[in-house]
């Protein structure tokens, strides 16, 4: 115990300002958050922090937090509130969406997550689910899904880049870590093999201080990325460069991979990608000859209406080179021994939930499981494939993360009822009936990395008090799970779920917060035992089942997602900020200070042409929106692409701008993926000019 005036160290993990991961020492005095350092004892990040997690607790003291739970007096969005008691807030939460329950069914209430930050994310999901709904609505279509499905319908797992085991090459692709640290994959990890003669690759279509330190660095087209590696596939595959014995022995489909392949080589493929085809011919030597190469993929793959081609085509390469499940390669992180997700979820309470998710109307790819937003609001707007009237969200802002921001507010207007549980009062918060006051990191108990498949989870034991009436979102949902669904499935403290998952190691809450951590075995090439989990045993470079899902058996190209012209002559495409997290934490003083306004990143030569200056107000418009954002002129992107800032809103009083600097006004769901409903964020024609 630390005596009155003295700095008290507490060991916990980072989350919430990204994916989270980092080990840190927390100096708590006088009950208040003072300080905060990397822990060297950190296994992701020995001691690594970066300026968002140093920062990471002044948002807790900040003065735009919600400090009560509020009821809508006024119109919706009008901004009138009233101060209610939890009991009050539960109370109409349950009547509500009860009521809609026995009109439409518990299928018309949607229940909305952002980003996974904590164990609330699964305790969501276990709530829609002994609600009886199937609709789960996550970003997912954009963030993960793409990899983590293509992987397991290709592989039978998740290939996660190895950071731990020395590689001779890393490929990044489409990942600038040393900005977002994404999933765990902590960019002092990667720096370190660097140091010690690691080659580099970096697929990005911006300079960056990861491209400086490059071997190679591929300047591709935004929203090129499954172009560029069929192009790869293509030169591996003609010159004979892919691991035989493995493509003989563990893969299917090789030859009708390599035929198909005919059409996307980089001589063909160069000038829509914009990279010459030496460059593409060299990146596909170094990979397919320096073992063990691995590939961090960075979510950007994800952001088109072909994630689906990108993710496979990757996972081939991957698996033609023999990189798959090797140390230094990328591997089948195993999951250490706690309870899986499907248990902790309760699945077992909706066994229809796959027939009925909104999406398997859309015929999307089988085992995604989380309901893309484009077909949430059209099942909002339009009733297809049936009315949805109610939604709950958790830890999410879609009037700024969900592709088409004018579609989101029509939808979130329509409902017929809105609870939303936040930090601070959002732009889609302030269209609620009901908003929540939550408790965030450092105030509660949590488990991170949980159900991200890198194969650890992380203690986030508290470190200080919320303030009195802001509650854990783990502790909100106990309580509304216990009035609108069967008590007996819920917990008497809501801090059971911590344990709940902890239980099958053995360890109670407590003592995995004296471990830090927990890791699954680390065991490669499990293949060798039973092979790959798919239903051939083997990769599957053209998928068995791809005709009875109605899935395009191998990856294609055929153009960008949006092809410019005299009209719309730009590409835009957009990139994490290293200070924010997609919409959150402007209202942080101490980060905003490091980038006080949305930006626009323009190459100098074209900033001439359009007479624009560094500092100016810059109008960008593509077929399906305009925005205004300030630019700063750079060489650092192509004088073709324009880089716009994402996730910004401004509020003032209870006015909140979500549209003048919002980059989701800039996109459409009208071309979305098949496979995840994934709109195009990346490669959209834009143009510039004058505000
Ligand atoms: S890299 Fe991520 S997890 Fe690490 S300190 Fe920064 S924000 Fe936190």
């Amino acid at each position: 115990m630390a005596e009155a005036g003295e700095i008290l160290w507490i060991r916990t993990h980072c989350g919430r300002m990204d994916h989270g991961g980092c080990g840190l020492l927390v100096g708590v005095k006088d009950g208040k958050i003072v300080k905060i350092k990397g822990d060297p004892q950190g296994f992701l990040n020995k001691g690594y922090v970066c300026l968002k997690g140093i920062h990471s607790a002044d948002k807790l003291y900040s003065p735009h937090r919600l400090k009560e739970p509020l009821k809508r007096t006024g119109a919706r969005g009008e901004g009138k509130w009233q101060k209610i008691s939890w009991d009050e807030a539960l109370s109409l939460i349950s009547e509500n969406l009860t009521r809609i329950r026995d009109s439409y069914g518990a299928r018309a209430v949607a229940f909305c997550q952002g980003m996974p930050k904590g164990l609330e994310h699964f305790a969501l999901i276990r709530l829609a689910n002994i609600f009886g709904s199937p609709n789960v609505v996550a970003s997912q279509d954009v963030c993960h899904a793409p990899r983590e499905i293509s992987g397991i319908h290709t592989c039978g797992f998740y290939p996660v880049a190895d950071f731990h085991h020395p590689s001779r090459l890393v490929v990044l692709w489409g990942s600038n870590i040393t900005a977002t640290n994404e999933e765990g994959e902590i960019c002092s990890l990667l720096l370190k093999q660097l140091g010690t003669g690691t080659k580099l690759i970096v697929v990005d279509p911006r300079k960056t201080s990861l491209t400086k330190k490059a071997d190679l660095w591929l300047q591709l087209r935004p929203g090129t990325d499954h172009g560029l590696a069929l192009a790869i596939l293509n030169v591996i595959i003609k010159e004979e460069l892919y691991d035989k014995e493995f493509v003989r022995r563990w893969t299917h489909g090789f030859s009708d991979l390599a035929n198909h392949l005919d059409p996307f080589s980089p001589e063909a493929l160069g000038k829509a990608i914009w990279l010459e085809p030496k460059q593409i011919r060299k990146a596909a030597r170094m990979i397919a000859q320096m073992k063990p190469t691995s590939i961090q993929w960075g979510n950007p793959i994800e952001h088109t209406e072909y994630a689906f081609d990108a993710a496979r085509a990757l996972i081939c390469i991957m698996a033609i080179t023999g990189n798959l499940d090797t140390p230094g390669g990328n591997v089948h992180a195993l999951e250490p021994n706690i309870t899986a997700l499907g248990k902790f979820v309760r699945a077992d309470v909706i066994p229809e939930k796959r027939k009925e998710m909104i999406h398997a109307y859309h015929r999307t790819i089988p085992r995604l499981m989380t309901v893309p937003p484009a077909f949430f609001r059209e099942a909002v707007l339009r009733e297809r494939p049936y009315p949805v009237t109610a939604a709950y969200v958790q830890c999410a802002n879609p009037l700024l993360s969900y592709a088409e921001s004018e579609m989101t507010y029509n939808a979130f207007m329509k409902l017929d009822f809105l609870a939303v549980s936040d930090i601070v009062m959002t732009p889609t918060a302030s269209l609620a009936d009901v908003v929540l006051p939550a408790a965030t990191q450092y105030e509660f108990n949590d488990i991170g990395h949980y159900g991200l498949g890198h194969g650890i989870i992380l203690a986030r034991p508290k470190v200080v008090d919320p303030p009195q009436e802001c509650w854990p979102d783990i502790k909100i949902l106990n309580e509304l799970g216990k009035r609108i669904s069967d008590p007996s499935l819920w917990f008497d403290d809501y801090e059971e779920m911590l344990n709940l998952v902890l239980k099958p190691s053995g360890l109670t809450y407590e003592e995995f917060v004296k471990r830090g951590y927990l890791k699954g075995e680390t065991r490669f090439q499990k293949f060798l035992q039973s092979g790959f989990r798919t239903p051939t045993k083997k990769v599957e470079l053209r998928l068995s089942q791809a005709e009875k899902y109605g899935l395009a058996p191998l990856p294609v190209f055929d153009g960008p997602p949006e092809n410019t012209d005299k009209d719309y002559p730009l590409v835009l495409t957009s990139a994490k900020s290293p200070y924010y997290l997609h919409s959150s934490y402007r209202w942080v003083d101490s980060l905003r200070k490091k980038e006080p306004d949305p930006y626009v990143l323009i190459h100098p030569q074209t900033a001439s042409e359009y007479g624009i200056k560094t500092g100016e107000d810059v109008r960008v418009e593509t077929r399906w929106g305009s925005i205004t954002q300030k630019a700063k002129l750079t060489e650092t992107v192509h004088p073709k692409v324009v880089y716009v800032s994402h996730g910004w809103w401004t509020a003032e009083e209870n006015r909140h701008d979500w549209k003048t600097y919002n980059d989701n006004m800039l996109t459409s769901v009208k071309e979305v993926g098949k496979e995840f409903g994934t709109p195009n964020l990346k490669g959209v024609a834009c143009r510039i000019g004058p505000p």
